[in-house]
């Protein structure tokens, strides 16, 4: 056996640490602002070690930030007392240990910084790719249902732009606001062993900057929330626009869509200047209240040094460490933004992470072997939100390898029924065994690996035909490969093409025809040897020559197995050993073709009129 390996299903090397827990309580329990401390409760001490570590660096890093000032104050002292008389060996010690003292913490600057880095980026990165990957997870989880109804863009934005901010909002947390506070700490506790009066003042600077952000923080969040909230729109309707464009193209409208592209646009900018505007407002009143407090502080030590009670040097010293510790606080505030969007994207995100409407296998074992037998026993279905059952009191006994034809109206429940084989949906009343196991307690994941489903609309992604028919198998033999190209009647188009099967398709396999895409959709579901093969309308979008191809790879596809049709085209199903009839929910006759047209019932009045139908369609062509 040559097995081929699929280079599309690397596995990832198991770094990614497995942070799910970290939006647990977070979302179901308490209210909205708790959940968000709670998340960064946990954060912080998931990576207590490494922030302490980083902290500890980090005194060494920063100690030219009150160093400097100090030994500044010291030579200007040094320099006033000794002005106008002959340098002694005294002074030039005095000089000399103060600059030397300077160098030394300037120098270690450099391996303290590479190390804090290296510990801080390890951390910060690592937590990005946690969440991300748990995204990815949760994503996976969710019920076809949900999916249905989720927008991609809505769900790109969180994943890319929200993650951005979180980012920042960590790497903010992490080397913006714990060492400012460590710095502004420092400085203060050098001033009040220093000279106690000075430092009222720069204690005095903390509550009036709190004060200030405390007016603009609910303003500065608002607009950061309307901010997300529009861009995750606009996001939105920009992967709709690119979904509709065939459509938009062929109606012409083209002006209309961009109109409506556009609205959201610029209801991005109306909220981007909002959110401009309230920080620059901000941002100018912290920068004029402590630069005022600055000068106020200047005077005072000025006033202090004439009086005598300090020296020169020492009102450079407090200068500058008010004008340092008023630029900690300053940007202590400024990171405020950072901090409120980080907030609001770890509540996006939250938002994703708390839907409910997930498939749970993870307690019902994992490898199934099925044989293909599938009995519903009256099974009831009703759509969440909705009032009528769309499948009533259903009941069929289907034994392995056997192909049952689902006929009926349109709306009358096939599509139902076959989702609920799938699993996608349960019955709301009833129950449905696969062997005999009921549908409800067993993994649907590992279920799915002895089915395959063929859809109406062929789903291909951007890749070669080879990629597309064998996506997500980790090994295949080039026999596999062959017999199902042969089974799905490709092979005469294969030919025709200048790679064969490793010709690329294009986006969505725009460049072949709904016949050839079919085709390779059923060659995928084959490639699996499933033990239940699920075709809904598989042929119905189809003209009558790719039908007839994609019908004789039907056929050539359900011995062995057992096989669920639904045709729209009544012509197709002659071969089924059973046919279902629905209408309204129900199933109103079952047999064989030959049974059903002798019994010129319901199919029989389906018949003639999809006969009328062709010949009215055939007609029209002509
Ligand atoms: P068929 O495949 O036979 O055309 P379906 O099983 O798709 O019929 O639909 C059966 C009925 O259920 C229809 O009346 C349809 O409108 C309704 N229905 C289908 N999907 C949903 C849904 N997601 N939510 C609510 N009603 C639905
Ligand atoms: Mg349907």
């Amino acid at each position: 056996m040559n097995a081929i390996k699929d280079k599309t299903n690397l596995k990832t090397k198991n770094m990614i640490p497995d942070y799910d827990w970290l939006f647990d309580e977070a979302s179901s329990q308490g209210k909205k602002g708790k959940s968000k401390s709670k998340f960064m409760g946990k954060l912080v001490r998931l990576n207590l070690k490494s922030i302490l570590l980083s902290l500890f660096i980090y005194l060494f890093q920063s100690s030219p930030i009150y160093m400097t000032p100090l030994l500044t104050a010291n030579i200007i002292n040094i320099a006033t007392n000794n002005a106008g008389q002959a340098f002694t060996p005294e002074v030039w010690g005095q000089i000399g240990l103060n600059a030397g003292i300077m160098l030394f913490c300037i120098i270690l600057n450099v391996p303290t910084t590479v190390l804090r880095w290296k510990v801080a980026s390890k951390m910060l990165r690592r937590t990005s790719a946690g969440i991300r990957s748990a995204l990815v997870r949760k994503l996976q989880s969710l019920s076809i249902t949900y999916h249905k109804d989720m927008q991609t863009g809505k769900v790109q934005a969180k994943f890319l732009k929200d993650m951005e901010t979180i980012d920042a909002f960590f790497s903010a947390t992490i080397n913006n606001v714990l060492l400012t506070l460590i710095s502004a700490v420092i400085s203060t506790i050098i001033a009040i062993v220093k000279e106690p009066i000075v430092a009222t003042f720069f204690i005095v600077v903390v509550p009036i900057n709190v004060l200030l952000s405390a007016t603009f923080r609910k303003k500065i969040r608002g607009v950061y929330r309307k901010y997300r909230i529009d861009t995750e729109t606009m996001s939105a309707r920009m992967t709709r626009m690119l979904e509709m464009f065939q459509v938009t193209k062929s109606h012409g409208l083209e002006k209309t869509e961009i109109g409506m592209v556009n609205s959201t646009i610029e209801k991005v900018e109306g909220s981007g200047i909002n959110v401009d505007n309230t920080l620059a407002r901000f941002g100018a009143w912290s920068f004029v209240v402590n630069n005022s407090l600055s000068a106020v502080c200047l005077i005072f030590c000025a006033i202090l040094a004439i009086v005598g009670r300090i020296g020169i040097g020492d009102i450079v010293l407090y200068q500058t460490m008010f004008v340092q510790i008023s630029g900690f606080v300053t940007s202590l505030v400024n990171s405020m933004p950072t901090i409120s969007s980080g907030r609001e994207a770890v509540e996006s995100i939250s938002e994703l992470m708390k839907v409910t409407d997930v498939e749970y296998n993870m307690d019902k074992g994992v490898a199934m072997q099925v044989s293909g037998n599938v009995r519903f026993e009256k099974v009831y279905y009703k759509y969440p939100n909705t009032s009528q059952q769309v499948v009533k009191n259903f009941s069929l006994d289907v034994k392995a390898g056997e192909c049952i034809a689902i006929v009926g109206p349109s709306g009358s429940g096939k599509s139902t029924l076959i989702n609920m084989i799938i699993g996608f949906l349960l019955p709301s009343e009833g129950k449905l065994y696969i062997d005999d196991k009921s549908i409800e307690e067993i993994n649907l994941s590992a279920y799915r690996h002895n089915i395959s489903v063929v859809p109406q609309n062929s789903i291909l992604f951007v890749g070669t035909i080879k990629e597309n028919i064998t996506y997500g198998l980790d090994r295949y033999t080039q026999e596999q490969l062959d017999q199902v190209v042969e089974m799905a009647n490709l092979n005469e188009f294969l030919k025709d093409l200048p790679n064969g099967i490793d010709t690329d398709i294009g986006e969505h396999g725009d460049k072949l025809s709904g016949g050839q895409r079919q085709r390779i959709t059923i060659a995928r579901a084959l490639i699996r040897n499933p033990k239940i093969l699920i075709l809904d309308e598989a042929t119905s979008a189809l003209d009558n020559i790719s039908e007839l191809h994609v019908q004789k790879a039907i056929s050539a596809s359900i011995s062995g197995r057992t096989t669920f049709i639904v045709a729209h085209r009544l012509s197709t199903i002659r071969d089924a050993d059973r046919l279902v009839v629905m209408d309204g929910g129900e199933c109103v006759e079952v047999g064989t073709y030959e049974e059903l047209m002798a019994l010129k019932g319901k199919f029989y009045q389906l018949k003639q009129l999809s006969e009328i139908k062709e010949k009215e369609a055939e007609k029209a062509l002509s």
